[in-house]
This record gives structure tokens, sequence and C-alpha cells, in this order.
């Protein structure tokens, strides 16, 4: 039976793997320093574990109280897989040899793992694809880009108290009512503000979206000016959020 390594223990990779044993493959390895290790607080879309459940025919269980973050996702995947018998090993790619690759383990020693197909599951690094492109001259995976990356672009997760979520809440619900006159005027001074403070080289409204996750946590998503020092970035936030503030005519004590 053939020896299957996917490298990445993200959802992708330990989706495969399962998706692998469920047609009856014996042999699945997944390496990733980071299996089993999961702490990234990405937001996800609330009928995900519906349609893992569903696809994958398993029960996907979130903590009580979860927010649905990515790394939720991960650990159920994680413990499905390894139900399965997928082999997981805290390992790092480091590249191809005869028969197989060489992996790295946590401690920093190299050692070989047979493989007879590698699937690559490292996310946008790709570090496979960029191994193959980079051992064959034909460069046989050309990677190209679907759209531009937006510059300058921030997320920010935040600890607010209670009233200023409320607040927070408040405001988004009352953007189009609120807006007069004076709140041009207050629009057209704060911008100002940004720019001559901060540098915003443009004349248009920075982006800024924000949604509550979790108990007194906000996550900000916001554009912020080019080369801002990082040391600016919780004044750049503040100021955005004064904008708004002015913007609504909205009383509101927002201080962190
Ligand atoms: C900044 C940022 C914010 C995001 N926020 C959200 C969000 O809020 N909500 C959302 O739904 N999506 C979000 N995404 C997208 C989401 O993270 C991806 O769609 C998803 O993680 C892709 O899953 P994946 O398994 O393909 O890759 P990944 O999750 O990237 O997993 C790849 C894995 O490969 C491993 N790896 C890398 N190199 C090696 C190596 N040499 N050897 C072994 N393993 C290796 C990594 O450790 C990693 O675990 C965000 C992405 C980014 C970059």
């Amino acid at each position: 039976m053939k020896h299957i390594v996917i490298t990445g223990a993200g959802p992708i990779g330990l989706y495969t793997a399962i998706m692998l044993k469920k047609k009856g493959v014996e042999n699945v390895t997944v390496i990733d320093p980071r299996a089993n290790n999961y702490t990234r607080p990405g937001y996800l879309n609330q009928n995900i574990a519906g349609e893992i459940a569903k696809s994958l025919g398993e029960a996907i269980n979130f903590p009580p109280e979860s927010n649905r973050h990515i790394k939720d996702v991960e650990r159920a995947l994680y413990n499905i897989a390894e139900k399965y018998g997928v082999n997981i090993q805290q390992r790092k790619f480091s590249g191809f040899t005869p028969g197989g690759m060489e992996v790295t383990d946590t401690l920093g020693e190299t050692v070989f793992l047979p493989c007879d197909l590698a699937l690559d599951c490292t996310g946008a690094r790709r570090v496979l694809v960029h191994e193959v492109n980079r051992e064959i001259p034909e460069n046989p995976f050309p990677i190209e880009s679907l759209f531009e990356k937006p510059e300058h672009h921030f997320i920010a997760y935040v600890k607010v108290n209670s009233e200023d979520i409320e607040m927070l809440n408040t405001l988004s619900a009352k953007l189009d009512k609120q807006y007069d006159d004076i709140a041009n005027i207050n629009h057209v001074l704060a911008l100002e503000k940004l720019r001559t403070e901060f540098g915003w080289p443009y004349f248009s409204e920075p982006y800024l979206q924000f949604k509550e996750m979790g108990k007194n946590k906000i996550c900000f998503y916001f554009e912020i000016p080019p080369n801002l020092p990082a040391t600016q970035h919780k004044a750049w936030l503040q100021a955005l959020l004064k904008m708004k503030r002015l913007m609504r005519k909205a009383c509101w004590p927002f201080q962190q």
C-alpha cells in the first residue's frame, strides 16, 4: 500500500487525511510542527461546523461558548484524524530525497520519512510546490496571484469593557440616521487630523470594520497609513474610532 504524506496539519491537511482514511487508504501521515498546538483566533462562518460534519459524516464538537475560531475547527479535525488512525507528527518538511522526504523534529533533528505521494497542504506558503519549482528548472507549478493583496490592512483583537461594546453595537446600528451636516463637518476635520497627525495619504475615510469576538473582546479590521510605526498603531485605532464617533455625534466614551 502506498504511503501518503500530507505536509500541513491546518484545516485542509487534516480534512484531506480523514477523507483518505475514509476511502480506505491505510498509510496516511501528516507532518506539521504546529500539529495539536492550535491557537489561531481567525473567526469562522457560523455554518462551518454543520458543513464539515455533513461532508465528513462526523459530529464536530466545538467547546461550549465557542465563538467558532479556526483553532476550534483545527482541534476538532485533529481529534477525528486521530480517531481514524492518521499518523500525525510534529515535524517540518525540509526537502525531498529519493524515496521520500527529509523532516525536522522540534529538537532540530532531521530524519528520513518514506513517502510515495506527497500532498502540499501548507496553505498560502505552498512549501512543497516551491520546493518542486526550485528543484526542477522547468518550474512545473507556476504560481500567480489571483488579485492584488490589499496593502496596509491591519487586524487587532482588543479587550473592551461591556459598556463600550454596547456603545459600539448601538453606534453601528445608527450609522445612517445620525449622519447630518455637523457630522459632515466633523468628518472633514477628523479626516484632516488623520492626514496631518498620522500621514494618512488619502482624502477618503480609512476602512474600519469590527465584530464582537467572545467575552469583552472585539476584532477590529482597518486600514493604516503606509509605514506607520508599530508604536503608533494603538493611537491610530483610537483616532479612527474617535472619528467615527464624531461623525455620528454619538455619546461614546470609548477609551481602549
Ligand atoms: C492573517 C490571516 C487572517 C485570516 N483570518 C481568517 C478568519 O478570520 N476567518 C477565516 O475563515 N479564515 C481566515 N484566514 C484564512 C484561513 O487562515 C485559511 O483559509 C485557512 O487557514 C487555510 O487552511 P489550510 O489548511 O489550507 O492552510 P493553513 O491553515 O495555513 O495550514 C497550513 C499548515 O502548514 C504548516 N506548514 C507550513 N510549512 C510547513 C512545513 N515546512 N512543514 C510542515 N508543515 C508546514 C503550517 O504550520 C500550517 O499549520 C486568514 C488568513 C490569514 C493569513
